[in-house]
């Protein structure tokens, strides 16, 4: 029985299900190959501070480790309770010290981090120190002529690498938002309380956690208005109908380049996997690596004065015609239909 542990983080939920996807490509058969279907138990653990939150901690490790596709599933408490004092808190190399523990004791075949920021500090750390490769930001797994190869972006994204990796434990941080889970086959587990030997931290203590702002990420938004080469010269207006929906403001590559988008929105192969409920596109061709970015969008409408574009032909709906008028009829129309309801509001108040 293969053994697959998962880092979980408790911020990144939807991440931290993603990695049971991936666990399922490797050896759950749900692959193109059912050949390398094999026996496989996942196991999640979290190291960070959770304060009062611990209860719902361990309840979601109990959920995300059921999958009814495979024989048992394992939640892994290493602190029976986190709290600020006895917690790894942020000190990475505690944290990694007790992962290569937990490996000692249990032998894991797979250990997954998300590509997230605390998934990068710990993935590279316990690479290291189980004298193992690490496979960063994986965006795919397939199977050719009975090897797996991992895929993942090199170059700036200008190739995807397949790499075949030979050494164990195999690791990988995995990019967010490209694989799907579906909750629907969590089932119960057990959770099983382990106790660190490793002596805390010798040189870090967390004292307190101050929350950071949130920080707009347009991974994390419904709504995306995004804008490509056609709306180049009319870009800040975006901003203005994202603002009356709600919504986050993306950009295609060629905006970035020309530096009217900063990269941390850009979307496709070089930039941001997304996965909105809708996906407004303005001026965007759909080049393949635009779209290399979109996974499970549900609805996709195309503003393009070329309605042969590329985007078009995967669009629910397209609009042949200018963008820029179209953002100024749609944010003008909202804007109305928002008063009128205002008025009608207040009107019934009185
Ligand atoms: C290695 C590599 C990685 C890459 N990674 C990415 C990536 O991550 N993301 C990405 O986006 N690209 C990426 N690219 C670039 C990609 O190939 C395209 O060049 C880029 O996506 C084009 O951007 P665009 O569609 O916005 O612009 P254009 O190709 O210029 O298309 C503009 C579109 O707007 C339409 N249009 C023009 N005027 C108007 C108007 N007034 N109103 C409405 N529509 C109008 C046109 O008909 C056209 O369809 C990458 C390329 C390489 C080689």
């Amino acid at each position: 029985m293969k053994k697959v542990l998962i880092y979980y983080e408790q911020k990144q939920h939807k991440n931290s299900i993603e990695l049971l996807a991936v666990a399922r490509l490797i050896y759950g058969g749900t692959s193109a190959d059912e050949e390398h279907t094999e026996a496989y138990e996942t196991y999640g653990v979290s190291l960070e501070p959770t304060g009062s939150e611990a209860n719902g901690l361990f309840d979601f490790l109990i959920q995300i480790c059921g999958d009814s596709a495979q024989r048992e599933r394992r939640a892994l408490a290493p602190c029976q309770e986190h709290d600020q004092d006895n917690s790894p808190g942020c000190d990475a190399l505690y944290m990694t010290s007790i992962l290569a523990e937990l490996q000692q004791e249990y032998q894991f075949d797979c250990i997954l981090f998300p590509a997230t920021h605390m998934g990068r500090m710990l993935a590279p750390r316990l690479a290291m120190r189980l004298q193992t490769g690490l496979v960063a930001d994986v965006t795919d797994i397939r199977y050719k002529d009975g090897i797996m190869e991992i895929v993942r972006p090199a170059f700036s994204g200008k190739l995807m690498a397949g790499i075949l990796s030979r050494t164990a434990p195999l690791m990988m941080s995995v990019r967010q938002n490209v694989f799907s889970y579906d909750p629907g086959r969590l089932t119960e587990t057990r959770l099983i309380s382990y106790t660190p030997k490793t002596a805390s931290s010798e040189g870090l203590r967390l004292l307190k956690v101050r929350e950071k702002e949130a920080s707009k990420d347009i991974r994390d938004s419904d709504i995306l208005i995004s804008g490509g080469g056609g709306v180049m010269r009319d870009f800040k207006k975006l901003s203005d109908l994202a603002g009356e929906l709600d919504a986050l403001v993306s950009a295609s590559r060629k905006t970035v380049d020309h530096g009217i988008a900063p990269r941390s929105i850009q979307v496709g192969q070089s930039g941001k996997t997304v996965s909105p409920k809708l996906y407004l596109a303005l001026g965007i061709n759909g080049s393949i690596q635009h779209i290399e970015g979109l996974k499970n969008v549900e609805y996709m409408i195309a503003v393009n004065t070329n309605k042969n574009a590329p985007i078009c032909s995967i669009s629910d709906i397209v609009v042949e015609g200018d963008a820029k008028e179209f953002i100024n009829k749609l944010t003008e129309k909202i804007r109305k239909e928002k008063s009128k309801e205002a008025r009608n509001e207040f009107a019934f108040q009185k």
